[in-house]
């Protein structure tokens, strides 16, 4: 095979597993073997510039920055679909059709309506072309390098698919990515996203496609456009679709008449909530498209189909009270609590009131009775007063002015929707919160040391800050509720093992506002020790990759406090690690590029994991065994005779852990 036949097949090797778990939902390797064969594409196509490919599986990571999006025509205009809302509303329907079509029989396709933001996709010879929004329906913004990062979006089809078409669908967000997205700007002090549908359309328009990349959105389609296509109905043309590599959702359904549609509009109206993402509706199509053809359109959308809407879970009750909660970093949410109610299957106590604007906005009273839906959203919201019923004497809504929990004055940054307690250090939840994210997993990962038991500490005086503890003693611990001697003891020994969690976590631990794991990271491997992160200027900040001034500013904020700073000097008197370790610096490079190594026995500096991700990090490849093609075999101690007989044999150099480190920082 010449290097073009082994970039091929690789291609199209990665873009059958693409296939396998974005489309079908059932992947045949893991994401490590996927991470090494893409890894392998990248090197040989920086080898081999000149058979560079835009749809290559390694363009899906992004990285193309679209300053401003081309407004492009669409060939077949995008329309809109009429609703309805009853039974009724479709016999209708069904009539208005019969009559231009005459008695004919009928078939009908149902789908589910789903609830995102619409593109149209061009493939011409089985690649992806362009894709666009739908914009006012007549003309879109070209998205393309955004849609190419959504791995369930085909840029190369497969069987019989006709020289050029467009394909139409709806890109979402499902719930789970959603809230995933949703729990890690929480964490970093960040507001979360409203719903999944506006996240989605917003992700459509970022101009960094390399952060669409980072997104779990997903593309179902659910129409074929173009001349001459191979289908006589819709139905078809969904199949066909599916065939040449698109996600087409099973529970569309072809319905022989409309007894069959009802009976789908009901059975999905109670089943809805079991779909992974949101779904609003039915869209009802007429199945052949010569009565399409027929039927034509009116000025906005196709008379042969026509949209169901579900009615959105709603129901109506009394606001008791407004409760104002303290975030970790000092931000105020309101809550609604509610008289309890039964919605989509749940009993509700409680809703989401966003912020003071949004009070105001629909003048929402206590005494009020309002009216509740659940979204795509875990917390329900209300979303407007019934205000017939409105109480005489009920009183606007005035926002509290002071800290519920320390009485201070509550600040608003201009442009900022929340209000803040500015009493970093004074106000329980926040010095509560920052030492329970502190130990959280992804950060100094403390066992046995849980949220509620911070909580204990905090309320008897034994912790105010992360720092305090590591002065914590077992004799402190063993009186308090709940806690015996074993319960201490393993306390004590996870904080002491905190110690050993590497910089870039610590970072992150810290709670510095915006700061994510993501952009400890780089902050880590940029600066290599928090003196450094310390003493850099705004600017500077800024010059770091993806480092925003937004996050740059939150920095210089967080040192330029005293008491920060003097936590941090504890922090480092008691070894936790506020550097990047010499010995286990395994900054990127590629100096071991075209490199193989085989790794075997145990490391004193790098657990294995490690070290084959030090390997990979700097370029070089991982062999599972020894063969020719192995470079170089690490060895630990207790590496198998056997091996070191294989490696002498085969005059494969055996080099330590040092002679590795040696190596990677040359
Ligand atoms: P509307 O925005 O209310 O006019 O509804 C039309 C939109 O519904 C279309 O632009 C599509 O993006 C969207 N939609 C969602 N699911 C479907 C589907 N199965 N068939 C057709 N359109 C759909
Ligand atoms: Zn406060």
């Amino acid at each position: 095979m010449d290097v073009l036949q082994t970039l091929q097949a690789l291609r199209n090797e990665l873009n059958q597993h693409n296939y396998n778990y974005y489309v079908l939902d059932n992947p045949t390797i893991s994401d490590y073997e996927f991470d090494l064969k893409l890894k392998e594409l990248q090197e040989l196509e920086a080898k081999h510039p000149e058979y560079f490919d835009e749809n290559s599986p390694t363009q899906r990571v992004g990285g193309a920055i679209t300053k401003n999006f081309e407004t492009v025509p669409h060939e077949y205009r995008m329309y809109s679909l009429d609703n309805s809302y009853s039974k009724e509303d479709l016999l209708d329907w069904e009539k208005r059709a019969q009559k231009i079509l005459g008695d004919v029989p009928m078939e009908y396709t149902c789908e589910l309506k789903y609830d995102g933001a619409s593109i149209s996709i061009s493939y011409e010879n089985g690649k992806l072309k362009r894709a666009v929004t739908r914009g006012d329906g007549f003309q879109g913004d070209d998205v393309t390098n955004n849609i190419k990062t959504i791995k369930a979006v085909p840029i190369r089809l497969k069987g019989d698919f006709p020289e050029k078409f467009d394909i139409r669908g709806e890109i979402i967000l499902p719930f789970a990515g959603f809230e995933k997205m949703n729990q890690e700007l929480i964490e970093i002090g960040e507001t979360p996203y409203a719903n999944p549908r506006n996240t989605a359309s917003g992700s459509l328009k970022l101009q960094d496609s390399a952060e669409v990349a980072k997104r779990p959105l997903d593309c179902l389609l659910y129409s074929l456009i173009g001349n001459n296509l191979p289908i006589k109905t819709h139905f078809e043309g969904l199949e066909k679709a599916r065939q040449w590599g698109f996600k087409v959702p099973k529970q569309s359904h072809l319905a022989k008449n409309m007894d069959e549609v009802l009976d789908f509009i009901n059975y999905w109206d109670k089943h809805r909530h079991e779909m992974p993402y949101e779904t609003d509706g039915v869209v009802v199509k007429i199945n052949d498209l010569h009565q399409q053809d027929e039927l034509g359109y009116t000025a906005k959308s196709p008379r042969w189909a026509i949209a169901y809407k579900f009615k959105a879970e709603q129901v109506s009750t009394k606001l008791n009270s407004i409760s104002y909660q303290v975030g970790r970093t000092g931000a105020i949410t309101p809550v609604a609590n509610l008289e309890p109610v039964q919605l989509a299957g749940t009993v509700v106590k409680r809703a989401s009131l966003h912020n003071a604007d949004q009070i105001e906005k629909l003048d929402i009273r206590i005494g009020d009775e309002v009216f509740v839906e659940k979204g795509g959203e875990i917390i329900p919201k209300i979303i407007g007063v019934d205000l017939n019923k409105r109480p005489q004497d009920s009183e606007v809504t005035k926002y509290i002015t002071h800290c519920p929990e320390c009485q201070t004055e509550l600040e608003r940054k201009e442009g900022e929707a929340n209000h803040y307690c500015p009493n970093f250090y004074g106000c329980p939840p926040q010095i509560i919160g920052r030492i329970q994210h502190f130990i959280t997993r992804k950060a100094m990962d403390i066992e046995g040391l849980g949220g509620e038991t911070v909580a204990l500490l905090f309320n008897n005086h034994l912790v105010t800050n992360y720092a305090d503890l590591y002065e914590l003693k077992k004799e402190q611990i063993i009186p308090l509720e709940r806690m015996a001697e074993k319960s201490a003891d393993n306390m004590i020994r996870g904080i002491e093992k905190s110690k050993e969690i590497p910089f870039e976590r610590v970072l992150y631990a810290l709670g510095i506002r915006y700061v994510g794991e993501t952009v400890a990271k780089k902050l880590a491997k940029h600066y290599k020790s928090i003196d450094a992160i310390a003493s850099a200027s705004l600017m500077d900040l800024i010059l770091v990759d993806e480092i925003g001034e937004k996050i740059a500013q939150s920095v210089i904020e967080f040192f330029d406090n005293q008491e920060n700073r003097f936590i941090i000097d504890r922090l480092k008197h008691y070894g936790v690690q506020l550097e990047v370790l010499a010995t286990a610096d395994t900054t990127v490079s590629d100096v071991l590029l075209g490199k193989t190594f085989v790794v075997s026995g145990v490391f004193e500096k790098f657990s294995r994991d490690d070290l084959k991700k030090a390997i990979e990090d700097n370029g070089g490849k991982v062999g599972s065994s020894i063969s020719a093609k192995t470079h170089f075999v690490v060895a630990g101690d207790n590496m198998g005779p056997a091996k070191l007989e294989k490696a002498k044999q085969l005059n494969i150099p055996v080099i330590s852990e040092d002679d590795f480190i040696k190596m990677i920082n040359e």
